[in-house]
């Protein structure tokens, strides 16, 4: 069945991710309809969740039917030099707490991570991860308000004057990270108080459902129950109207009886458009404190930091090369040094600048790096199933043809060598053959819409 799902998988992905992701992952067992997977550390598996949970999905639903399950079990190092699996089951499917609001009454610490204190099983309701603290959030100047004031908050939830704390900024830049290290602090120190993190996106799916099952006086009862209310990207509430209203009563309520509210948001709440400006002047009631991008020094203490909790050692050349090239955000920080490790483990090599380059290559290519040809070519070659060697041949094979122009059309498109030298990267054709292939592939464009939608597929692997 594994197997099965690989091959759709491989389909659907350049064949550098496919190895770097799902190769490593080992099949354990099929019980019904409910597949467990092996994955090789807690990260990789937020890996997986966070970028391919649809095609997981997808494969899934392939291989075994709507209703499969995937469970994953991780191997966490213990600390006592052996690694002992520990199995968190966690379905690609939304937990079904959250689609019955009765359950708002049976669990009051739904939204938390539920450790079940016999068993080494972790069931993860929804994100209170215990994972995320302040001792592995990394400070800098990028994000020193935030976080004093997310930890002044923590220390003291209701009493500062920072309720509700707004804390916005990008995508990546640890929003996530802060307001659950703040959750995470205050459950363990204050033992009667409910916190409850929860996302928009969530939070409007629950109020939707309660409508429907005539349940919206559960939902408001269990959001007001709680002593600490964190709400994940507000953003998300924007054109809500109805799940704002009910939100903007909730908020009311806490605020009033000094329960501390967090939210967080990707924009300042000055550019929220769509929220309904009764809220938005309660956002500015308490400390709105911004998240910027990381600066140089503060990635390389975050690449160390990660380096470090994963037990490796990196030379300190590579670890100022991936500062200097992933300047973006923290979350493609991670990921890099995620997959450069399962790299170096697949193919048993240290890791050294060169492997970074090449992971860096292929892993992180966002908008503002530059795409070089050697990566379209390996990308048409990979999607195509062709080889670079056709590419730069001079087959005349429609098989390579096709894929040849595309190729040449994306790298007039993504560099700006000049024409002669794309030919040049082309087994040495002449400009001519060049713009050739661009025309050609503007005529089929205009003849078959098939070419720009794989062309929309191919630029999003440059991404
Ligand atoms: P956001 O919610 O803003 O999109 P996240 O909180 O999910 O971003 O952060 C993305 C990843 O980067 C997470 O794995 C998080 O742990 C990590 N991260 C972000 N900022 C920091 C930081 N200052 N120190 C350590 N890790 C960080
Ligand atoms: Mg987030």
């Amino acid at each position: 069945v594994w197997d099965a799902c690989l091959r759709i998988i491989q389909q659907h992905i350049p064949e550098q991710s496919f190895k770097t992701w799902f190769e490593p992952i080992r099949p354990l067992k099929l019980y019904g309809k409910v597949l467990t997977v092996q994955v090789p550390s807690q990260f990789f598996y937020e890996w997986l969740e966070d970028n391919y949970v649809n095609l997981l999905r997808k494969a899934l639903d392939y291989a075994i039917g709507r209703d499969g399950l995937l469970e994953y079990s991780i191997i966490v190092d213990t600390g006592n030099e052996k690694h002992q699996p520990l199995t968190m089951n966690v379905s690609t499917q939304k937990s079904p707490n959250y689609s019955r609001p009765d359950n708002f009454a049976t669990d009051p610490r739904m939204g938390t991570a539920v450790k079940e204190k016999d068993q080494d099983s972790l069931t993860l309701d929804t994100y209170l991860n215990p994972n995320y603290s302040f001792d592995n959030f990394i400070e800098g100047d990028c994000n020193r308000l935030a976080r004093s004031a997310g930890f002044a908050v923590a220390q003291r939830p209701g009493l500062t004057s920072f309720n509700p704390l707004m804390m916005y900024g990008g995508v990546g830049l640890g929003k996530t990270h802060l307001v659950q290290a703040i959750g995470n602090y205050i459950t363990n120190h204050y033992e009667n108080k409910l916190v409850l993190y929860v996302s928009s996106e969530k939070f409007t799916n629950q109020f939707i459902n309660s409508i429907r099952n005539n349940t919206l006086q559960d939902f408001t009862d269990f959001y007001m129950k709680v002593d600490v209310l964190a709400i994940d990207d507000v953003q998300f509430l924007s054109g809500k109207e109805k799940t704002q209203d009910t939100f903007f009563h909730i908020f009311n309520h806490l605020h009033q009886l000094g329960k501390q509210i967090i939210m967080t948001s990707d924009r300042p709440p000055r550019e929220l458009q769509g929220l309904q400006d009764r809220l938005l002047s309660r956002f500015k009631w308490g400390l709105t404190a911004d998240l910027q991008a990381p600066d140089f020094e503060t990635r390389i203490a975050i690449i160390q930091k990660k380096i470090q909790s994963e037990g490796i050692s990196i030379d300190y050349d590579v670890i100022e090369y991936i500062a200097h090239s992933v300047n973006s955000n923290v979350r493609e920080l991670e990921g890099v040094i995620v997959s450069l490790m399962a790299q170096a483990s697949l193919t048993r090599r240290n890791i050294d600048v060169e492997l970074a380059k090449n992971t860096l290559r292929n892993i992180v290519m966002n908008e503002d790096k530059e795409v070089t040809i050697d990566t379209i070519q390996e990308i048409i070659a990979d999607y195509f199933q062709v080889s670079i060697a056709d590419l730069k041949s001079k087959s005349r094979k429609k098989e390579v043809v096709y894929p040849r122009q595309l190729a040449m059309y994306l790298a007039k498109e993504y560099t700006d060598l000049p024409l002669k030298s794309i030919g040049y990267h082309f087994g040495g054709r002449d400009h001519s053959t060049v713009i050739h292939s661009i025309q050609s592939i503007n005529l089929l464009m205009d003849e078959t819409p098939d070419v720009e939608e794989t062309l929309q597929k191919l630029r999003s692997y440059f991404k």
